[in-house]
């Protein structure tokens, strides 16, 4: 696997390829990788004669200073795991190598998708996104990019931020990977307490109980019976949980039960800010 840091040896290196003979897959990361990002690899590896994957903990994106000082750093682990997936190339940029000094965080209009939910709760946090991924896919020029549906609202937004730019890269949308209990798999989970982590597969239990009752209960009864779960754990502190409709995330009728809906939750768990989602 190639590792570039540089972006002027990164686009050299996707220039040698011409499209659309050489298709390129691209999968964009944080780092701290764990098997869920794996699996994005493994699917861009499949669909594409390519497959290049980037790691940058995009200072933009955090709301939270304290979110971003303590997310996990595991580069050498992480190279090793995508050698051994056999992933082709790997873009590893620093902040100074993506950001000029004098540059300010662009606005983005992603109109209602941009304010509720994530958008809501963390303020700028879609707009660091856009700003991110606009450079990237313009560096990296994939023929298909791979996104986790546990980021679903991020999903919306990486889809409509390619189309309002025209840009022509498909925007595949891959598949929750969960540990064994059904907690998504995501690189906050490292920073649970052992107490934490077994109290928060309740985040997935509580999107089980929706799904199992969602055609028992009404939207609003569904909500307030599975906040009600939460609530009861001393160890959660719950943003949301929302039953929306699937492809724009405006709200069900609270009266019937949901149709072609999902819900999606955000808690903090001893103070690590955790999400989840299920298609309903
Ligand atoms: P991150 O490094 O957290 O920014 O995630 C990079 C990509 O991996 C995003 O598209 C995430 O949605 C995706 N991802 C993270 N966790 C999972 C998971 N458990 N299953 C599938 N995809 C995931």
């Amino acid at each position: 696997m190639l590792v570039f840091s540089t972006i002027a040896s990164f686009e050299a290196y996707i220039s040698t390829f011409t499209k659309p003979v050489h298709t390129i897959g691209f999968v964009p990361t944080m780092g701290a990788l764990h098997q869920g990002h794996i699996s994005l690899i493994i699917s861009a590896i499949a669909e594409n004669d390519i497959c290049v994957a980037s790691i940058f903990v995009n200072p933009t994106q955090f709301n939270n200073t304290e979110d971003l000082a303590k997310y996990p750093h595991t580069p050498e682990a992480d190279i090793a795991m995508l050698r051994a997936a056999g992933c082709h190339a790997l873009f590893m940029p620093t902040a100074s190598e993506v950001y000029a000094i004098s540059e300010t965080k662009p606005y983005f209009d992603w109109g209602y998708l941009g304010n509720v939910l994530e958008g809501s709760h963390r303020p700028g946090h879609f707009d660091g996104v856009g700003q991110i991924v606009g450079k990237l896919l313009g560096w990296c020029k994939p023929t298909k990019a791979y996104f986790g549906l546990k980021d679903y609202q991020q999903y919306l937004i990486v889809k409509k931020l390619t189309a309002d730019m025209g840009l022509a890269t498909q925007i595949i949308g891959c598949p929750i990977l969960r540990e064994a209990d059904g907690l998504a798999m995501s690189s906050r989970n490292t920073r649970l307490s052992p107490h934490d982590r077994a109290e928060a597969v309740l985040l997935y239990n509580t999107l089980l109980w929706i799904k199992a009752n969602a055609t028992l209960l009404s939207t609003y009864a569904l909500e307030q019976e599975a906040a009600k779960r939460l609530q009861n754990h001393e160890s959660f502190t719950i943003e949301y949980v929302s039953i929306r409709q699937a492809d724009t995330l405006a709200p069900c009728n609270p009266a019937e039960s949901p149709q072609n809906a999902i819900a999606l939750l955000a808690a903090y768990i001893g103070g690590v800010r955790l999400i989840d989602n299920m298609a309903l």
